[in-house]
């Protein structure tokens, strides 16, 4: 069963030289560029004013550079960075030691922040307002509660979809930054960026084909050029070409415009099992064995932005130009 883990995680990766290749300040950010000016002129108010940068909602498909750009705010700010991600947290007092752990201008990271209970979300709110942390101590009839004062804080919450975020915490966050899919042009910048630091040889056209097989999304790119590597040097050469690309994708089952199986199974199910649509996630979901989070965060997203999906207040519909993809007739 395919989950986020295998398509973006890559257990062959050392964590450094996961560390390595992620860039750590605005100017090693490739693309975006609206977002990185913007960015910077919040981080540079709030360093000359000496004050908490104000929180910021960064949301976008997985892989496409929220924790990077969260670890840059706080390298930015020359501030520590924490980070948690929302499955963590169960109980209140997970939260409270983390915040107050916290240091004055700490940035603090938290991923899938959709994901947080309502009663953790609550004790979010004052801290993110006022810098105060509301918790009841013991049960029942002694029950009190207590406030405590917290450093000024940043709080960057990552999301997959603004859309599950409630309405009160989406409203704590000064600022919003959306992540869209990168241009293969820019995607070929940052291959070309991370072969130069694993020490690979890969010629511009090369870093395009394989750029546009990228799903427009940064974690594949880097992912997809360290197979070609170990493609590469499984033949014995010590640099990447355009045929070492085509035996990659080959190998991974990945097409042209970066489809692998599982795109290609899930648009085949509706056009077989629901003559192309429209079809309900949770039907969809079922008849793929795949947890409808992962469909509709790591696998629709690409698609529609493809064209090949669309969706629909009746369901998933495959479109003309998906079937075309499939050499499917309509
Ligand atoms: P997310 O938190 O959105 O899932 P990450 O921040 O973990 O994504 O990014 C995945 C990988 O892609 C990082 O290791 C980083 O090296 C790379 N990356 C992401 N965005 C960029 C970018 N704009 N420029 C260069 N590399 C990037």
């Amino acid at each position: 069963m395919m989950n986020e883990n295998k398509r973006f995680m890559d257990p062959n990766i050392p964590d450094d030289m996961v560390a390595s290749i992620r860039p750590k300040t605005l100017g090693d950010f490739i693309g975006h560029d609206v977002l990185k000016q913007n960015l910077s002129v919040f981080v540079s108010a709030a360093r000359s004013r000496g004050e908490a940068m104000d929180h910021v909602l960064l949301y976008g498909p997985p892989g496409l550079g929220k924790t990077t750009l969260a670890h840059i705010v706080a390298n930015e700010l020359g501030t520590n960075f924490r980070a948690t991600a929302a499955p963590m947290l169960t109980k209140q007092g997970d939260l409270a030691a983390i915040l107050t752990a916290l240091e004055p201008m700490d940035v603090l990271f938290i991923d899938e922040i959709h994901r947080l209970p309502t009663a953790i979300e609550e004790v979010l709110y004052s801290a993110m307002e006022d810098f105060k942390l509301d918790i009841m101590l013991g049960e029942g009839p002694t029950a009190k509660s207590v406030r405590i004062d917290l450093p000024p804080f940043t709080l960057v919450g990552a999301t997959t979809r603004t859309g599950l975020l409630s309405n009160p915490l989406r409203d704590r966050f000064g600022i919003d930054l959306r992540l869209n899919f990168y241009p293969a042009s820019d995607l070929a910048k940052i291959i070309i960026r991370s072969a130069n630091i694993l020490g690979t040889k890969i010629d511009e056209n090369s870093a395009k084909m394989l750029a546009q097989s990228s799903r427009g999304t940064p974690r594949i790119a880097n992912r997809l050029l360290k197979r070609a590597r170990d493609f590469a040097s499984a033949i014995n050469k010590d640099y990447i070409d355009s045929d070492i690309i085509k035996t990659t994708l080959y190998q991974l089952h990945i097409d042209e415009v970066g489809l692998d199986e599982i795109d290609r199974e899930y648009m085949t199910a509706i056009i077989k099992h629901y003559a192309g649509g429209p079809v309900g996630i949770d039907n969809l979901a079922a008849a793929l064995s795949e947890p409808a989070d992962t469909i509709e965060d790591v696998i629709e997203p690409y698609l529609m932005q493809l064209g090949f999906v669309q969706r629909t207040p009746r369901g998933r519909v495959v479109t003309e130009s998906g079937y075309r993809h499939l050499g499917i007739n309509k």
